[in-house]
């Protein structure tokens, strides 16, 4: 368990960061908290000659509200952090729970948010409610930036749409008309468990009628998927738990789990019907996003 030799980079900036990925190609891997990168690089399945460091990079460290485009959060901001913002908790409760669910202390205290979405694991934790409330991501090369829908950074298990050179800066959740969301994971212990799935809801409801929705499933596709039939079946109905559990009927047949070490493909379906009822429930009654 003792890490490989490589060289290591601490540059200045983004674009300093960026052009040394360029530079050093595909022996090259950026490293932001290291719980993950360090963990695999220890256990021989990754052994990068080079480490660019973006921990010192105070523009991926921001989390603010700026009005008109909706909550920045940078990439480098550690779940801790995001769990404690009190930007974030008062625009999104939902986003600081999902944050303070996931792993333990030690890794909530160095693990970032930009760490978890470049992972791209099927079971993280934070797309989810990100995607449900419509977040975006800001992607920065050696030949500009660009700006993604979040659920469109996803390529396939650990696969993104990053190039070689691109790191994500920041995520927005943009301003919306969202009036309760939620993130409910269900693991095999109360704590420091991977999902076995998990589930986000995002609704917007007027007296009583859902007028929106969003239901995002992790850990059941090879990568995050939106349950968009039971979003379209939920449309302009009154909400009640019988419409809940009918929608969650209809997410599980939109999710193509595996079996593995943790449950079984027909579990995780069933745990799905369970949790989407539960989340839109909480999403609907709780009375804030
Ligand atoms: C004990 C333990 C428990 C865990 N529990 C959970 C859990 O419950 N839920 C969960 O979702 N995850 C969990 N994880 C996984 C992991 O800790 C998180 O995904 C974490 O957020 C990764 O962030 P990091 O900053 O440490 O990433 P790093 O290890 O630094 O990097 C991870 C990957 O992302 C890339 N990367 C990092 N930052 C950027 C960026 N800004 N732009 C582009 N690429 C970037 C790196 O090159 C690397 O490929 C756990 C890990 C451990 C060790």
């Amino acid at each position: 368990m003792y890490l490989p030799d490589f060289e290591y980079f601490s540059p200045d900036s983004v674009e300093e960061a960026c052009q040394l990925l360029s530079k050093y190609g595909s022996k090259a891997k950026a490293i932001a908290g290291g719980t993950d990168v360090l963990v695999k690089m220890k256990s021989d399945l990754l052994a990068p000659e080079v480490l660019i460091g973006l921990g010192q990079l105070s523009p991926l460290k921001k989390i603010e509200y700026v009005p008109g485009k909706g909550v920045v959060i940078g990439s480098g901001v550690t779940h801790n952090e995001v769990r404690d913002s009190k930007v974030i908790q008062e625009k999104y409760m939902s986003v600081s729970q999902a944050a303070h669910h996931m792993a333990n202390n030690q890794v909530r205290n160095r693990g970032t948010i930009g760490g978890n979405i470049s992972n791209a694991v099927p079971s993280a934790d934070m797309p989810p409610i990100l995607i449900s409330l419509g977040a975006t991501a800001t992607i920065v090369g050696t030949k500009g930036e660009r700006t993604l829908p979040l659920e469109d950074v996803f390529a396939g298990p650990n696969v993104t749409v990053l190039e070689q050179d691109e790191i994500i800066t920041e995520f927005v959740i943009p301003d919306g008309n969202f009036t309760g969301s939620t993130y409910m994971k269900f693991g095999l212990r109360a704590s420091g468990a991977l999902a076995v799935v998990g589930v986000a809801a995002a609704v917007q409801v007027e007296d009583g009628v859902i007028k929106d929705a969003r239901i995002v499933l992790g850990a059941v596709s090879p990568t995050p998927v939106r349950a968009k039939k039971a979003e379209s079946f939920l449309k302009d109905k009154q909400a009640s738990e019988e419409l809940f559990a009918e929608a969650g009927v209809i997410a599980s047949g939109e999710c193509k789990p595996i079996s593995d070490i943790r449950a079984s493909a027909e579990y995780r379906k069933d745990m799905v019907r369970v949790f989407t009822k539960r989340a839109l429930d909480a999403a609907v009654n709780k009375g804030h996003v």
